[in-house]
């Protein structure tokens, strides 16, 4: 640390990104819920003829082609749509403008902690009940905003649209944002109640169920005043925050739904068929409407199972933090990632003699 870092920023925690090996070769990597297999050919084809000459001009700030195919995509009008470079910036300006007072689960996305601190908002974390879900009648009634990723990461449980609308109902004057990163595998969009209720953020990526998260695009729903309010935050920021080559690939990826509809589909087969092949060796994973599973065994600790994983050449997500310490994050990859790591998981009971 130089002597010259602001006061405020010298007790600051970063966000630690899951590793992301320089070759990932014979690797099996399920550590960062990225999508095994990539983007629509659509959305590959439009990079192909990416023009470079073109990127002598800014890109349009606003993004109008994209947002009109994700309006069209999830039944809301431009106007109700803010475009960002990833979910992460998104998230990011909703701290800014909204979040001096904020809540949120406990245990959740890593990264509202840190946005909190580098913001310098007063967040409250709010822990998980004992079975890891997220109880929303502690989030009523509270005098700030509140923001639960549904599913929730890293536990994969959803809550219904009716707790979330009974969330939205109770806090009438104060701002719920719903971070709906894994919606697309197996949840229920709040997108629809953004007509009816004006306290209402719904946050979404292509990173996961678009296969899209080294292109670094998402984007925020809401009433027409919360988004200008977000885009009062953008423009004093970054005005040009989606480059001209990532809004063209991400309005192809978003219009091609049958090659979505597809790809979600194997993913929520693979995780069927994952999951009871788990549970017969004797883990315990929560209802996942993710494209990951949250694991533990009653035969090996947690840390010693993503150690071993790893020496396999098979990498998952631990985290090292109560009450989640005996869990590790799986990610769904192909049917034969899978089969690798199921294998290994077979092998490494035995050696611990179980
Ligand atoms: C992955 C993830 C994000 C970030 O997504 P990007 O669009 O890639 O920045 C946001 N929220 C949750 C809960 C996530 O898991």
């Amino acid at each position: 640390m130089s002597r010259f870092l602001n006061e405020e920023l010298r007790n600051l925690e970063p966000y630690t990104p899951g590793e992301q090996p320089k070759v990932v070769g014979r690797l099996v990597k399920l550590n960062t819920n990225e999508n095994p297999y990539g983007p629509s050919p659509k959305a590959a084809e439009a990079l192909a003829n990416a023009d470079a000459g073109s990127l002598r001009l800014y890109p349009d700030p606003d993004g109008s082609d994209l947002v009109a195919a994700i309006a069209e995509n999830c039944g809301v009008a431009p106007a109700e749509i803010m475009i960002g470079n990833g979910s992460d910036e998104i998230l990011a300006f909703m701290f800014m403008a909204f979040g001096k007072r904020i809540w949120f689960p406990e245990t959740s996305y890593g990264f509202y902690p840190v946005f909190n601190d580098v913001f310098g908002c007063e967040g409250h974390e709010i822990p998980l009940e004992e079975d890891l879900s997220v109880d929303i009648e502690k989030y009523k009634g509270v005098p700030g905003t509140v923001v639960i990723a549904n599913p929730n990461a890293p536990t994969g449980l959803a809550l219904s649209l009716g707790e979330i609308e009974e969330l939205l109902q109770a806090n009438s004057d104060t701002l719920v944002v719903i971070d709906e990163a894994y919606v697309d595998f197996g949840a229920e969009t709040a997108a629809p109640l953004i007509k009816k209720y004006d306290n209402l953020m719904v946050i979404r990526t292509l990173s996961k169920s678009l296969g899209l998260a080294g292109l670094r695009v998402g984007w925020c729903m809401g009433c027409e005043d919360i988004i200008s309010d977000m885009k009062r935050v953008k423009f004093s920021f970054n005005p040009y925050n989606v480059d001209r080559i990532a809004l063209a690939v991400a309005a192809a990826g978003v219009r091609d739904t049958e090659y979505f509809e597809a790809t979600r589909g194997r993913i929520m087969a693979t995780r069927k068929r994952f999951i009871a092949a788990m549970e017969e060796l004797g883990f315990t994973i929560p209802d996942s409407k993710t494209n990951f599973v949250f694991a533990r065994s009653g035969r090996i600790a947690g840390a010693d199972y993503f150690h071993e994983l790893r020496k396999r050449n098979i990498i998952v997500r631990y985290f090292d933090k109560d009450p989640i310490r005996d869990y590790v994050r799986i990610t769904m990859g192909t049917d034969e990632d899978m089969d690798l790591l199921l294998e290994a998981t077979e092998e490494i009971l035995k050696e611990a003699g179980k």
